[in-house]
């Protein structure tokens, strides 16, 4: 695979303007230079990204330009992660595809639902490939595991989508990291998943948990990290056996493999960061203050761990994944043998300009390393 050294492709998505800011007469500050990846923005702030997707953007383009080679990773046992930042109202939502309404048309899905569409159909290309060479079919588990973070807190939208109260208790998550360097949850609920529709239905009950509980609450979700994982477990035969990634070992069923197997695991994480505008000042006290913090603490964080990844061949050592859960719940999931994408979402309205500029700049420091 190219450039595995850099450890995120920042990506720049500008969506179209909103009818409401055409009625307030908003102008658009935003212009992508044709046939390079680079914006401006006003007359003369121009910044450069691996890719840039202007107004007019279908969400097909984005998933096979930016996501589809990550699936594809998944399946060499690579983790991957795709993280959406920007401002509330930028697009990070509907981008990723969580908050998508029951009735949204095929070709608006975001990128959560096309990445479970081509997880399903390559475990099936894969099966079948395998038969039509004479070879044993590859078996595959596939687990899902929905997150929000909160403050700090973690919170298992499966867990509230089944019993609405869970929300209000203190959760037993924990966040652990074993002998090899992976991260691993304890108290989640996994969802063993066998079709694509099945993990559909549980990307969006998740998703209408977290609205209809942060509307209850009086709680925006803006302010929140939600986090999808998909978990792919594969063992297959193995037919290189010194390139293998993963360990050679007994079938799923216990029996001893007869030709030898290789089990490759993977962890797909889609993030919908919470909104990166600023707190006012102003009237940001006490608990309002307080998740204002927790939640710039983790972009903060997240922004930190991705300099200092880029920063790795010019010797800094420490990668500060421990500074928030959200990195650290991420932590074997960015730089080193997994693809990283950062989506930055942005408004083309002028009266957006500096929580715009805000946004290139943050996406910027994961280029230029
Ligand atoms: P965020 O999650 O960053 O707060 P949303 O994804 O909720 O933002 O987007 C805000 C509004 O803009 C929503 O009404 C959404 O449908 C609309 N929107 C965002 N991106 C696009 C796009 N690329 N095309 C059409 N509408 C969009
Ligand atoms: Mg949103």
């Amino acid at each position: 695979m190219d450039s595995w050294n850099s450890p995120a492709w920042p990506g720049l998505r500008i969506r179209p303007q909103l009818s409401k800011e055409k009625i307030e007469g908003c102008h658009i500050c935003t212009s992508v230079t044709p046939g390079e990846p680079q914006v401006l923005l006003g007359k003369d702030k121009a910044f450069t990204y691996d890719f840039v997707f202007d107004l007019d953007t279908w969400q097909e383009q984005i998933y096979t330009t930016c996501v589809g080679k990550l699936i594809e990773g998944c399946f060499e046992g690579y983790n991957a992660t795709v993280l959406a930042y920007g401002q509330t109202g930028a697009g990070k939502t509907y981008t990723m595809g969580t908050g998508f309404d029951m009735n949204i048309s095929e070709d608006e899905q975001g990128i959560i639902p096309r990445a479970i569409g081509h997880l399903f159909s390559g475990i099936e290309e894969r099966k079948r490939a395998a038969q039509s060479q004479g070879m044993a079919a590859p078996e595959f588990k596939v687990s899902a595991q929905f997150l929000e973070l909160y403050n700090e807190e973690i919170l298992d939208l499966f867990d509230s989508a089944r019993d609405p109260d869970a929300r209000h208790r203190k959760s037993n998550i924990k966040i652990h990291e074993d002998a090899s360097g992976s991260i691993y949850t304890t108290g989640v609920t996994s969802r063993l998943i066998s079709s694509q529709d099945e993990l559909i239905q549980c990307l969006k009950q998740g998703a209408l948990s977290r609205t209809t509980a942060s509307t209850q609450m009086n709680v925006q979700s803006s302010r929140s990290h939600a986090i999808f994982t998909i978990h792919l477990c594969q063992m297959r035969v193995c037919t290189r056996p010194e390139l293998v990634n993963g360990e050679v070992t007994s079938l799923l069923d216990g029996t001893q493999p007869t030709t030898e197997y290789e089990t490759l695991t993977a962890k797909f994480h889609f993030v919908d960061l919470a909104g990166s505008e600023r707190l006012k000042r102003t009237g940001a006290t006490g608990e309002r203050a307080k998740e204002g913090i927790s939640i710039n603490c983790g972009l903060l964080a997240l922004g930190n761990v991705i300099s200092a990844l880029g920063d790795q061949s010019k010797k800094v050592v420490h990668v500060p994944y421990r500074d928030s859960k959200l990195t650290r719940l991420l932590q074997d999931s960015l730089g080193g043998n997994s693809q990283t994408i950062m989506i930055a979402c942005v408004s083309p309205s002028d009266r957006d300009f500096m929580e715009t500029l805000n946004t290139l700049k943050y996406a910027n420091r994961a280029r230029n390393i």
